[in-house]
């Protein structure tokens, strides 16, 4: 955090009024179920994106990032659908979007820093949208960041920036844990109406023993930008409109097996298999999580990552050699997590097994040749707030 006020000093030549951060995330389980109006279950890292920020000059935006060098000058008048291109439009945008709804939004200054993995899956561009947001909030007076209804407004509009005046097709699940996560609790979110839940995720053990989410961005190609993700949501509005049904939500897994048998192929069966049971699957560990069982939510996380591999095909070598290699190092459970074709893996690892874990996950992508992994062990952290 001292970092970003240095840089922000040495960018505006003054202090900033105020540091604010948003965390990245990784999400527990609910993969590839946002779009099937299904449920995730996301958990905020301790990784966390800075904005130090001063209202500066009204209608202007004047932003420097620590991680590429840039600094831009962006006039607010100018920003809409795909304008400003390149990585100002999740700053702008989101200005922009606030904009929209009708708050005032003068100008700003901000420096940025970040401790997410830029393009790991782990969602730096939401942290850098919800702190930037949180800032925008604060400094405007809008109030957003002091009830979870407020909360979700702002999601919604860093949603809206990251759709549509940086042009990136996601859904809402980063936005919301960025901005509603708890401390030591994952949120259960619903894509279907946007209620969330609090689920309690005390990994700490009575005596700093415990677990930990063990984090690895393989540093794998993101491909999602090949069509493959076009194609998985194409296939699963087919099989809901096959099944006359509005999403595959509907789906009542009792009837799972005959409402595949209606279907026309089977790789149609094989995507809408994964997606109702990765539904039920978020069901089970929210409910193995109230009731104090780890060992079943690794076999959980276990039975999403081959269905991921499997059914829903959007693994990799790197997420399957890291998966499997924190299992034979004693993770209880272990999965991909985000969109797939590379991104990060999660283990749920007990805390003295996590040296072992990250070795074995180094060992066996250095006897593949590939480029080295990031390992990170992570426990729930906080949403978004003003740091000073
Ligand atoms: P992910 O959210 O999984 O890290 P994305 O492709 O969604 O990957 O977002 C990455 C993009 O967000 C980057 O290409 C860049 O434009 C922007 N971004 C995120 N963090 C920063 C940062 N600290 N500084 C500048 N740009 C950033
Ligand atoms: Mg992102």
């Amino acid at each position: 955090m001292n970092r970003v006020v240095e840089t922000y000093r040495a960018v505006f030549g003054t202090d900033p009024e105020g540091v604010w951060s948003a965390p990245g995330r990784v999400n527990l389980i609910g993969e590839h179920t946002d779009y099937n109006d299904g449920l995730v279950l996301p958990i905020a890292l301790p990784q966390r994106t800075y904005a130090a920020c001063s209202p500066g000059v009204d209608g202007l935006l004047r932003a420097h990032s620590a991680q590429n060098g840039e600094t831009v000058e962006v006039r607010l008048d100018e920003v809409g659908p795909g304008t400003p291109a390149g990585w100002t439009a999740y700053v702008a945008g989101v200005m922009w979007a606030l904009a929209c709804d009708g708050h005032h939004v003068g100008g700003l200054d901000v420096a940025i820093d970040s401790e997410v993995p830029v393009g790991g899956g782990l969602s730096s561009s939401a942290a850098l949208e919800c702190s930037v947001g949180a800032a925008v909030s604060d400094l405007g007076g809008l109030g957003l960041l002091g009830d979870e209804a407020g909360r979700a407004r702002l999601a919604a509009a860093c949603v809206r920036a990251e759709n549509e005046v940086a042009g990136a097709p996601t859904g809402g699940m980063d936005q919301s844990a960025s901005l509603l996560c708890r401390e030591g609790h994952a949120l259960l979110l619903d894509c279907r109406n946007g209620s969330i839940e609090h689920v309690p995720l005390d990994l700490r053990g009575p005596e700093g023993d415990g677990f930990v989410v063990l984090v690895t961005d393989t540093r794998a190609e993101h491909a999602l930008n090949d069509g493959q993700y076009a194609q998985r949501r194409t296939a699963c509005e087919r099989a809901a409109t096959e099944l006359g049904l509005d999403s595959l939500r509907d789906v009542d897994p009792q009837d799972l097996d005959a409402a595949l048998d209606r279907l026309s192929d089977d790789e149609l069966r094989r995507r809408a298999r994964h997606v109702v049971t990765e539904i039920q699957r978020v069901r089970e560990v929210v409910g193995r999580l109230r009731a104090g069982d780890l060992r079943a939510v690794g076999r959980l996380l276990d039975a999403s990552h081959t269905s991921l591999r499997d059914d829903y095909e959007v693994s990799c070598a790197e997420l399957d050699v890291s998966v499997e290699a924190a299992r034979s190092a004693g993770a209880l459970g272990a999965r991909m997590t985000g969109g797939g074709f590379g991104g990060s893996s999660i283990a749920l690892v007990p805390s003295g097994a996590v040296a072992d874990a990250e070795r074995a996950v180094r060992e066996a992508f250095a006897a593949r040749g590939w480029p080295e992994p990031e390992c990170f062990a992570v426990r729930p952290d906080a949403a978004a707030r003003r740091d000073t």
